[in-house]
């Protein structure tokens, strides 16, 4: 599903000023916040997507980057915290609030963890790419590819402590007092990063996470009927999250190798085949080079150069699962180039042969003809 305009979502014009956007994310995070609609999903999620649109939008250089680039310049929107990716959850809403309320609604909004909403954070693994190069019989018919991945994973020997700093709630609080009373706010621990646990022992080579880099071999099967620079997703066969997270995805990017003969043009295939004149007049059956081998086609005699033969369903088959493509054949009769005085001769007397001159038009198609029939 294509992510939806931040402007859209917060109602506002492209040249709304910073007041008018903050004004807008303040209405829609009143209506939309879930202790007033509890228990309902759509209202989370625009409550979400909402403070997604303000947190970009209300952040001047990003404001430039996505009116430029839209969301890919914007990346994940809520930046990836430590790189790890994903969008915003919870806490990072409530923390935003305290700019948007003026502190007064920070935690005082009926609070944030107390009522088992989100509390820690849960970090999500990388997502890991790699190309395979297939050819097109692979392509033809599916494969099955083991490829050779570094992931991400949990050391060996690694071991976890409550942070000491939040006692393994990921969060911590102050008390402030305002105008309206006391106002307790929470905040992400900045000791673990609101994951909650610290690392207690991890072994030398393992990075602040517990996590080391480890060589895997992973098993796709790759369906047939797939396009160059199409991506293939392998759910949590990314890096491991760090500290108890979630799984990355393994992203498998295709890469077609040409064929020698073949050119591919969707799910059909194209096919140069070069007769020689007397063929072309007698007729004759030639092999033509398939996916899978090849395949006998009979040319008729008197057929002209330029004309295209198809042999049906011998192309590609449809990634969606329904069809198969053809071969589409280009006949070129091929002329030599250096001949013997004696074949010299039989040209020079088929030369005067007025049934050797061309006619065209009497049931000859033209080349437009023809290109209208090869994609009807
Ligand atoms: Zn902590």
């Amino acid at each position: 599903m294509a992510k939806k305009d931040f402007y859209d979502i917060l109602g506002v014009d492209r040249k709304a000023s910073a007041e008018e956007i903050k004004k807008a994310y303040r209405k829609m995070a009143i209506k939309y916040h879930p202790d007033k609609n509890p228990d309902d999903q759509e209202a989370e999620a625009k409550f979400k997507e909402a403070a997604e649109a303000y947190e970009v939008l209300s952040n001047p250089e990003k404001r430039q980057r996505y009116d430029q680039f839209g969301h890919a310049g914007v990346g994940g929107a809520a930046g990836g915290r430590g790189g790890f990716g994903g969008g915003m959850n919870m806490e990072d809403i409530f923390e935003q609030f305290g700019d948007i309320f003026g502190g007064a609604f920070g935690g005082g909004f009926g609070g944030f963890g107390g009522g088992g909403r989100g509390g820690k954070r849960v970090f999500k693994g990388s997502n890991l790419r790699v190309r395979v190069k297939l050819n097109l019989e692979e392509i033809a018919n599916g494969v099955e590819k083991k490829l050779r991945i570094k992931r991400q994973v949990p050391a060996d020997g690694v071991s976890f402590k409550t942070c000491p700093t939040c006692n393994g709630s990921g969060q911590t609080f102050r008390v402030t007092n305002t105008i309206l009373g006391q106002m307790r706010t929470s905040s992400s621990c900045p000791t673990c990063n609101g994951l909650g646990q610290t690392i207690d022992k991890k072994p030398s080579d393992a990075d602040e996470y517990g996590m080391v880099r480890k060589e895997e071999t992973v098993s796709i099967k790759i369906p047939a009927g797939v396009v160059d620079g199409m991506q293939l997703k392998m759910s949590g066969k990314g890096n491991a999250g760090p500290m108890g997270g979630v799984n990355g995805d393994l992203i498998v990017v295709i890469e077609e190798q040409e064929h020698e003969e073949l050119k591919r043009d969707g799910n059909n295939l194209h096919y140069d085949l070069y007769i020689s004149f007397p063929d072309a007049v007698l007729g004759s059956k030639v092999d033509i080079p398939t996916v899978n081998g090849k395949a006998r086609i009979k040319v008729d005699p008197g057929t002209q150069s330029g004309r295209i033969l198809r042999l049906r369903n011998k192309g590609l088959p449809s990634i969606e699962g329904y069809g198969t493509g053809d071969i589409l054949v280009h006949v070129n009769v091929w002329t030599p180039k250096n001949i013997s005085n004696d074949q010299k001769k039989i040209f020079e007397e088929m030369q005067k042969d007025p049934n050797f001159q061309p006619q065209p038009g009497r049931g000859e198609k033209s080349f437009f003809d023809k290109v209208k029939e090869m994609f009807s």
